[in-house]
């Protein structure tokens, strides 16, 4: 893969001359974010760097396995340490996201620190001035992905040890639905056969992702496909909706409605899905869609729910009741889908 030699040296040198270095994904992180910052934190421990994770909120559970993970500060948990760790730092590495509002609250304390920042990620407009040096490139199939191009163009591939190369697999799978979307690229899977040269346990890794579910999780995933999911079969769409009453019925834990918005779009003749996940009682609501094709639901999600992310996966917000986000979709959607028909 290409990168602008420029960019190239003058992260080389940001790096070089650092001597403590903070890595910051998004908060309600994902596979490829945790993937993403600790495939890094391995990476430079293993170049003798001193390096710290921050992350806005809770790890998810099937997360956790990665190394590195039980040295993360939550900056949620941890305000006061985080702040510490940002006033020690000497360069910011934000990984997996290209708008600073993507890590909520910790946004506040990012903006008082004035240190170099860099940017490794895949989602289309990034925030200007977010980042001295940007590594933005949207076709690629994950940040994990980016990553790997960019450390072998660094010439630093020797570095990647077998924990920083579970770490990378994890994300490229996770992000691309086990290599089922977003890797019709085949130098995604030459990322993927290096990483796995370098000794990883598949089996293991998979296990853990995937099959480590809480039986909470796998009851609610029943009572969702049961009796909270709706089609709009004439849109060709279909939306989930789980109030903090569901949530809480079911012992929820972060992490745990994860890809749960995918589920819809297995319904022949459905090629959107949302998922509207009531965070805090009649005043905030999460958003997520998905889509098949060209539908492009990261500029639906824009214009309606204040969001964006990929053409067929998108996030965003809903200040307001369940239902007024629903109604919300209700109204727009019809619109969207008619203009996106032949997508
Ligand atoms: P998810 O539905 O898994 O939360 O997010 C799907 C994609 O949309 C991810 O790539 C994520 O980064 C992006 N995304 C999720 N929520 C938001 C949001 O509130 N704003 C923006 N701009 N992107 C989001
Ligand atoms: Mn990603």
């Amino acid at each position: 893969m290409d990168f602008n030699n420029e960019h190239l040296s003058r992260f080389r040198e940001l790096i070089d001359k650092s001597s403590s270095i903070v890595l910051i994904p998004h908060k309600n992180s994902d596979g490829d974010a945790i993937g993403s910052i600790l495939g890094w934190w391995n990476l430079f421990q293993n170049m003798g760097k001193n390096v710290t994770v921050v992350v806005p909120d809770e790890v998810p559970e099937n997360l956790r396995w990665m190394h590195g993970a039980s040295d993360i500060l939550v900056h949620e948990h941890s305000g006061e340490k985080v702040v510490a760790a940002l006033k020690k730092a000497d360069l910011l590495m934000f990984l997996d996201f290209n708008n600073v509002k993507r890590t909520g609250d910790l946004a506040d304390d990012l903006a008082a620190v004035s240190i170099p920042r860099v940017m490794i990620d895949h989602h289309p407009d990034p925030e200007d001035g977010i980042a001295e040096v940007l590594f933005s490139e949207v076709s690629v199939s994950s940040t994990c992905e980016l990553s790997y191009h960019l450390i072998n163009a660094l010439e630093w591939n020797h570095h990647i040890s077998l924990e920083a190369a579970g770490c990378f697999y994890a994300g490229i799978i996770t992000d691309t639905g086990v290599l089922s979307y977003n890797s019709s690229n085949p130098r995604t899977y030459l990322a993927v056969a290096d990483l796995v040269s370098k000794g990883i346990d598949k089996s293991v890794i998979h296990r853990e992702l995937f099959q480590s579910n809480s039986l909470g999780r796998m009851r609610l995933l029943g009572h969702v496909l049961c009796n909270r999911m709706e089609l709009m079969e004439e849109n060709g769409a279909a939306f989930i909706s789980l109030s903090l009453d569901d949530l809480e019925k079911h012992g929820y834990q972060p992490g745990d409605t994860e890809g749960f918005v995918n589920y819809p779009l297995g319904i022949k003749g459905i090629g959107i899905s949302a998922m509207f996940s009531e965070k805090e009682k009649d005043k905030f609501v999460k958003v997520s869609f998905r889509s098949r094709n060209e539908i492009p639901v990261n500029s639906y999600s824009e214009q309606f729910f204040s969001g964006g992310g990929h053409v067929n996966a998108a996030g965003g917000e809903w200040h307001g009741t369940l239902e007024g986000a629903i109604q919300r979709f209700r109204d727009t959607m019809p619109d969207f889908a008619r203009k996106n028909r032949n997508k």
